[in-house]
């Protein structure tokens, strides 16, 4: 199974916007733009939300039959380990394969040993077409990349093994992601890390390094725009250089998660993406659960009302609901308006509040972060949440098609 040149990972919290998420892919392509969808959702979105791997295979089928959508789409098993992939076995066909937590334990000596010994051809300076300055590479650097990453790798090849003894390793598409980790990988550890793969075995289609700067959710990149450009077509050369170098499927992209919303990186990547004809996976997840909340604000009373109790609700509950979410948020809560001011916005102030049009008078990314961080307050209501959704489907659905669009897919791949 390949996977195609571009894709977008949408995740659903609730599950009910499918078709007007795909909506999105249609109009794009109507437009020129081709891009896939890839339906995913983490173990952590499940367990808040309270669904199974299933939901995730059936929203997607019932999404593309009911848009009579005849083009690629999948459906990714979120940053799965070794303890938790199994139930999603028979329902996805991407698995996002997270080893962040090994890196910095050590392999056995051996394993270590033999891995550099392998590589120790390659020290010296190696040109990257695309990197204008050689690589230089020690052999004590790559003993410890090796101490670094190898456990990592290993585990990786675990995963993938249990995987592909199900479900065969030809009908899956598989990505290793070490976004969730301290430091960005460098190129020459990016080099070495798929030298590892490789010689594990693991055809990976794509993989999510760590990149410079932050990656809150929902709102745009913070950090240094030049510094990350750099990274972004460094790591693209790398893979490039690793498909012929070693074997590795020549789909293998870039994965960039938390990319919702990135807007002031859109450019260079896809800038970069277009010179140098590489393809690009972005992975997004709740960025369309705020706009069912934007939705509901704006379909007036008992749709606004809900979505004034959800921040209510979110606002006494910071400390439980930001804590998971820690490195990925950054919220000064003094900016946060009370519960007070909020009960008396209109729809449109709490839309716009909401909406992320950074250059929006009333728009608040405190505010914003908080609420893309609150689902589990709107999972808690249940039926009286999703009953909500239903009867305002019009207005939620035109909000979530418009979000991925216009500020996403025409952005990003346009
Ligand atoms: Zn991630």
């Amino acid at each position: 199974m390949r996977l195609e040149r571009f894709s977008m990972g949408v995740g659903d919290r609730f599950g009910l916007q499918g078709e007007a998420q795909l909506a999105a892919f249609d109009e794009a392509r109507r437009r020129g733009i081709e891009v896939v969808p890839v339906w995913n959702k983490s173990n952590r979105e499940h367990k808040t939300v309270g669904t199974g791997p299933e939901s995730v295979r059936q929203e997607a089928d019932s999404a593309v039959a009911a848009r009579g959508w005849n083009h690629g789409y999948h459906v990714d098993a979120d940053h799965i380990a070794l303890d938790t992939v199994d139930p999603y076995i028979p329902h996805s066909d991407f698995f996002t394969i997270d080893v962040a937590a090994f890196i910095g334990q050590q392999a056995s000596p051996d394993a270590i040993r033999a891995f550099t010994d392998k590589q120790a051809s390659r020290v010296g300076r190696i040109t990257v077409p695309g990197i204008s300055e050689p690589l230089e590479v020690s052999a004590a650097q790559i003993t410890q990349i090796a101490e670094t990453f190898l456990l990592a790798v290993q585990e990786a090849g675990k995963i993938y093994r249990r995987i592909a003894e199900q479900r065969g390793a030809e009908n899956c598409i598989f990505e290793i992601s070490m976004d969730e980790t301290e430091r960005p990988q460098t190129p020459v550890e990016m080099l070495f890390i798929l030298a590892a793969v490789a010689e594990e075995g693991i055809p990976i289609q794509t993989i999510a390094p760590k990149f410079t700067g932050r990656f809150n959710k929902g709102v745009d990149y913070v950090g240094d725009l030049t510094k990350f450009s750099q990274e972004f077509e460094q790591d693209l050369a790398v893979l490039a250089y690793a498909v012929d170098e070693f074997g590795l499927p020549d789909t293998l992209k870039l994965s960039v998660h938390s990319g919702s919303d990135k807007f002031s990186i859109y450019g260079p990547m896809r800038e970069a993406v277009h010179k140098t004809g590489a393809g690009l996976h972005l992975k997004t997840a709740g960025t369309t659960w705020l706009e069912e909340l934007i939705g509901l604000a704006l379909s007036g009373n008992d749709g606004l009302a809900l979505a004034k109790e959800v921040y209510a609700q979110a606002y006494g509950r910071f400390d439980e609901l930001a804590a998971p979410y820690a490195n990925v948020i950054d919220i000064d809560v003094s900016k946060l308006p009370s519960v007070e001011t909020v009960g008396e916005w209109s729809g449109e102030q709490f839309a716009s509040a909401l909406r992320h049009v950074p250059e929006h008078q009333e728009f608040n990314p405190h505010f914003r972060q908080l609420l893309h961080v609150g689902y589990k307050v709107a999972a808690e209501m249940g039926d009286r949440y999703l009953d909500a959704l239903k009867r305002n489907a019009t207005v939620v659905g035109e909000n979530v098609t418009e979000n991925i669009l216009d500020r996403h897919l025409l952005r990003v791949f346009g």
